[in-house]
């Protein structure tokens, strides 16, 4: 049989079916593919990762990842949600090629055919393969139901909004189709995820809690509660992480340098000598923080691939993989979720570099567009992502103001940002110390129940805080009054 991935325009394939082919034009061998993902049984959001690791052993390389969307089952109902997105790969196969590869993965992670469009712990299809049609008793390309499909398009838009499907005599982009069809009801869940322990961010749910991130420095110099833990006092740890847990945290940042405005940095030597032994000991000891989840403070690969391995479950970078080379390919490497935050420079030229000439919110959308496109490369699947504005990085007062302001504009209106969940990290910060006249930070708390209930009420999905207590009171409140159905609001 001719292999199509060889074909120069277009040729019969036998009996069997036609193919109609248009070579890269850059590089002949690569062809740039479009797949959906699929899964309703079991780890769902694992297996698709495993789908993407198998991919990538298998030559098909992924380029870039859509988010996961959470989606009530078409066709045949009566069947647990599916967990859908899609990736763009390339690949040197043919497309027949390409069918056996994904229809080998699919068996090898073990799904079963049971009924069609029934429950599959896996399901990989091609939607696209350049702009080919191929139309084969085995394949159809474009991907015949594509087009009916919420679950397969809008993931399709996050990746090429603009381009228009090579139906013949379509000619409206993807984003408009998806625009003309019915809104499927339930609406579609975008789903970002932790782990296995920890429940999954459903950033579009408008119904969702705030997360509760409780900040654990243990360095002697943070700007506003360094020193109070010490690396070493697991007891006083325990007894921390404990009324931690007890107040209302679900998320556990844990830091061992500083990051604060003008600070020096410590070693990496010493930063894991701070953060290793007490995650551990978290895990190993604390049982009540099962289900918490680590997240390690660190811009250093290193630091970060040893948090992973003792027990963190999210990378939190303030610099978002700018001040270590080896950061991105470290958190795709770990697989784990990771926290991506807008800043410039390094914490000690941070507060020269200012200048947003297009408006801070515009600014702060491109640069974190960019920082996003850079993690995908390094192959950081986009349902692994939180994003942070980075508030007081880089930013004077009046730009913490307007992101505090307007983080509903970030967050929903800007195209390649949406269904993120956002962290915001306000608490204490020097704006509200400017505002209050309040100079010692450990008394901001007033001011900083102020700008959590903005946060919350600008969508902001995990707030990072001091004062666990009473920022879970002013969550639950803020919750209240912001988190409920787009219809009662
Ligand atoms: P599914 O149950 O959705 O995985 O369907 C798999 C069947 O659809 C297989 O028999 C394939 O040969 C066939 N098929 C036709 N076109 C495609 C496509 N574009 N991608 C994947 N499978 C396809």
């Amino acid at each position: 049989m001719d292999n199509p991935s060889h074909g120069s325009r277009s040729f019969t394939n036998g009996a069997t079916g036609s193919f109609n082919t248009t070579a890269n034009p850059c590089n002949p061998s690569l062809h740039r593919a479009f797949i959906a993902l699929g899964s309703n049984v079991g780890e769902r959001v694992e297996m698709i990762e495993k789908a993407c690791s198998e991919m990538e052993r298998a030559n098909i390389r992924v380029k870039r990842t859509s988010s996961l969307f959470e989606t009530a089952p078409m066709y045949v109902l009566d069947q647990d949600p599916f967990m859908n997105g899609v990736c763009e790969v390339e690949t040197s196969l043919g497309p027949l090629e390409l069918l056996d590869a994904l229809q080998a993965i699919e068996i090898g992670l073990g799904r079963k055919k049971l009924i069609d469009k029934g429950p599959r712990s896996i399901d990989l299809d091609i939607l696209l393969y350049d702009d080919q049609t191929v139309s084969h008793e085995r394949l159809n390309i474009p991907h015949q139901l594509m087009l009916e499909r919420d679950f397969v398009l809008r993931p399709l838009c996050q990746l090429i909004p603009h381009e228009i499907p090579p139906f013949a005599g379509h000619n409206t982009t993807y984003l408009s189709h998806l625009k003309s069809l019915p809104p499927p009801e339930p609406k579609p869940v975008a789903t970002t995820y932790i782990s296995k322990h920890f429940p999954p961010l459903h950033s579009t749910d408008p119904k969702r809690p705030t997360h509760i991130m409780a900040i654990l420095n243990l360095t002697p110099d943070s700007f506003s509660d360094g020193g109070k833990h010490s690396p070493t006092d697991l007891s006083t740890l325990t007894n921390t992480v404990r009324s931690f847990i007890a107040s209302g945290a679900t998320i556990l940042d844990i830091g061992g340098e500083s990051t604060r405005p003008g600070s020096t940095p410590v070693g990496e030597a010493e930063e894991l000598a701070r953060v290793i032994p007490a995650i551990k000991h978290i895990r190993t000891s604390i049982p009540e923080a099962a289900n918490i989840a680590i997240s390690i403070d660190t811009y250093r690969a290193r630091v970060a691939e040893e948090a992973c391995a003792a027990g963190a479950d999210i990378i939190n970078d303030v610099s978002a993989g700018t001040l270590d080379p080896n950061m991105l390919t470290t958190m795709a490497r770990t697989g784990k979720a990771v926290m991506l935050m807008h800043m410039r420079g390094t914490p000690s030229t941070m507060t020269q570099l200012t200048d947003y000439p297009h408006g801070i919110i515009h600014d702060v959308g491109a640069e974190l567009l960019s920082r996003l496109s850079a993690a995908e490369a390094a192959g950081i699947r986009r349902w692994r992502i939180i994003l942070d504005p980075g508030l007081g990085f880089a930013k004077n007062q009046p730009h913490d103001l307007a992101i505090l302001r307007n983080l509903h504009t970030l967050r929903s209106d800007i195209q390649g940002l949406q269904y993120f969940p956002w962290l915001m990290g306000p608490s204490r910060k020097r704006f509200i110390g400017n505002l209050t006249g309040v100079k010692n930070a450990s008394d901001r708390t007033w001011g900083t129940a102020a700008t959590v209930s903005a946060s919350i009420a600008g969508g902001a999905d995990i707030v990072r805080v001091h004062d666990v207590k009473e920022m879970w009171q002013v969550a639950k409140v803020a919750d209240a009054i912001y988190r409920v159905d787009e219809e009662d609001a």
